[in-house]
């Protein structure tokens, strides 16, 4: 059965030149490379979860508008009185929602580069145009360069991951500010990252009615669940809620979720473990002089390698059983760049051995 002919007839060009988000079997590897909390529920809390679950209804569709579980969402993130909010599976459907609110044949999606690659891929796949905007070389946002971009590009919505993955920084709040002020759509602050830093433009969606924020549960140790929030002025995503499939959250998802954010100081414990294990990590990267290490406001770190070792560091790490992300080869404002996430102390410390090693 040959289809490639209808394939190349069919498949939109943009989807043909796109390659498919890939992620790498972990098999029995110390997983780094994801971003994702090491550390698993405590049993009690697990016995009371799954005790949760037992009274749950699988012969009925979901709450299609998750009520409960929304509100348990806006108080643990700290949303506005005066901002809505709608639920996605994993913050991804909500960027998607974005786009496809948004898109049209010529309509722009812009993003500082690099950055995470979905708001790319997303806006290719809506048919969309991708403006990318270089960041300084120490990863920093050039407001110059930026409302430059803005004010030739016109983009329809601007993405802003606050921290930024993969260079893990915090982009400076006042040109943020600037091109909220400046932009002639949507600006998109993503704070997947923001339970490792005290920054957030949460409090200040009210002043702004061009904000979104969006935030997830994934990488404070929910990753599996699939779960995340956009919040922002009602009028606006009134719209982009008519993009939402209906029960997009399972029944068995929004049970979860509730449970979990009853517990939500286990996972606030964990988080600050993680930053004080960011800190042991970051000093313990900088400790190895042939590194040039980022600063990191989230839960992984971004470093660079001497000019060529990048695939063969992360061979031998593999070699070692521990897997982290290679981004050498992604982009060249990434060359020889490697990025490791926060683990245990001792994940990070077998890391920082093997590492050490390899150089
Ligand atoms: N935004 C950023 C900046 C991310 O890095 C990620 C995941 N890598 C996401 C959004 C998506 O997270 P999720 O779909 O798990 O909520």
């Amino acid at each position: 059965m040959d289809s490639s002919d209808k394939i190349k007839r069919l498949v939109r060009s943009e989807i043909q030149a796109l390659t498919a988000y890939h992620v790498p079997d972990p098999g029995d590897l110390i997983k780094l490379d994801a971003m994702e909390n090491p550390w698993p529920w405590p049993d009690s809390l697990r016995a009371q979860w799954c005790a949760a679950l037992e009274s749950v209804s699988l012969n009925r569709y979901p709450d299609p508008g998750a009520r409960e579980l929304q509100a348990a969402m806006r108080r643990a993130m700290d949303v506005p009185e005066a901002a809505a909010i709608i639920l996605g599976n994993g913050s991804d459907e909500l960027i998607q929602m974005i786009i496809q609110t948004l898109a049209a044949p010529g309509r722009v999606v812009m993003a500082p580069e690099p950055t995470f690659v979905m708001y790319r891929q997303l806006a290719l796949v809506a048919g969309m145009k991708f403006a990318g905007v270089p960041l300084r070389e120490d990863y920093s946002l050039d407001a110059t360069v930026m409302l430059e971009a803005i004010a030739a590009r016109q983009p329809d919505v601007i993405f802003l991951a606050y921290p930024n993955n993969p260079t893990g920084n915090l982009f400076d709040a006042g040109v943020i500010r600037q091109i909220l002020g400046e932009a002639p759509g949507l600006v998109v602050v993503d704070e997947a990252y923001a339970p490792f830093t005290d920054a957030s433009f949460m409090a200040e969606l009210p002043q702004h009615g061009n904000l979104l924020v969006l935030r997830t549960v994934s990488k404070m140790g929910l990753a599996g669940l699939r779960l995340g929030m956009l919040a922002g002025a009602p009028d606006w995503l009134e719209q982009i809620d008519k993009t939402r499939l209906p029960y997009n959250l399972g029944t068995l998802n929004q049970a979860t979720g509730r449970f979990a954010l009853q517990h939500k100081s286990v996972f606030d414990m964990q988080a600050g473990l993680i930053r004080q294990d960011r800190t042991d990590l970051f000093a313990g990267l900088q400790a190895l002089s042939q590194l040039t290490v980022y600063p990191s406001e989230a839960n992984f770190i971004l470093f660079r390698v001497p000019p060529g070792q990048a695939p063969a560091i992360h061979a031998g790490l593999r070699d070692a059983g521990i897997l982290i992300k290679i981004l050498d080869g992604s982009a060249p404002a990434l060359a020889d760049c490697l990025r490791v996430t926060v683990g245990t102390a001792g994940e990070n410390n077998a890391f920082l051995k093997a590492l050490s090693g390899l150089l």
